[in-house]
């Protein structure tokens, strides 16, 4: 069985809550990004959507169309896409941004469903590619709970219907734990049930309970942030 427009329509419809309240996190990145958010800058991240969202998106408003590629990189990234049931789109951008209209991506980023060596999925875990450019990476604490909550049941509902997307993110946690064992680091998973945990490198994804305290220690991601707590810098 694979999603449906439809499916996309009820995904849409459970994952409405915004990665954190208290921040506009687009604010802390922009700046930083020639005045526009890093997600939602085509140079650094091109929207990709399987086709049955594409076709609900094209239902629902002109705020997308297809990517007609002008940079040597997004040429790459349309035709790497020719044959499958992916394809590459383009938002009018972010001062027309309309909420009800992200796709999957844009409501879940930095974010994608992380399973644990077992095959549970316990939480969220971040995109690598982008640490150092968003900022919600470096200060994973200002996430609610109601995104995550919203995140993972949408997805859960998404997976029973789409046993492909199951094992696509399967395999993508499974590929985390390699780089970061590699680079010898942990890394944070924000908990589906709440709390944080690090998942250590060498250790067969062992995960032990983390401290806001300590994420807050992850990373000083720009000049004028403060070293150890992003809460004060709302
Ligand atoms: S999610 Fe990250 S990249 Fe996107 S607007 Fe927020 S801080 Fe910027
Ligand atoms: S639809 Fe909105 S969130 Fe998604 S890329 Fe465009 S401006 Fe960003």
């Amino acid at each position: 069985m694979a999603v449906t427009a439809k499916h996309y329509a009820e995904i849409y419809r459970q994952f409405q809550a915004p990665i954190s309240k208290r921040y506009d996190c687009g604010k802390k990145c922009a700046p930083h990004n020639g005045g526009v958010p890093v997600c939602c800058d085509i140079d650094n991240a091109i929207p990709i959507v399987d086709k049955p969202e594409w076709s609900l998106l094209k239902s629902r408003t002109d705020l997308w169309q297809r990517l007609k590629p002008t940079t040597p990189s997004q040429r790459r990234e349309v035709k790497s896409l020719e044959d499958s049931e992916s394809c590459a789109i383009k938002c009018k951008g972010a001062a027309h941004c309309e909420r009800d209209n992200r796709s999957l991506a844009c409501r879940s980023f930095p974010y994608f469903p992380y399973f644990d060596p077992k095959g549970n999925l316990v939480g969220l875990a971040h995109y690598w590619a982008f640490e150092g450019q968003c900022w919600v990476i470096a200060n994973p604490m200002i996430v609610d709970q109601a995104f995550v909550t919203e995140m993972v049941a949408s997805h859960e509902y998404m997976f029973r219907h789409d046993k492909k997307w199951h094992e696509t993110y399967v395999e993508f946690s499974a590929s985390m734990r390699r780089v970061f064992s590699r680079r010898k680091k942990k890394f944070a998973v924000l908990g589906r049930d709440g709390g944080y945990f690090w998942v250590l490198p060498h250790s067969g994804g062992k995960m032990i309970p983390a401290k806001a305290e300590d994420l807050a220690r992850l990373g000083k991601m720009f000049p004028e942030d403060p070293a150890t707590d992003a809460n004060a810098a709302a």
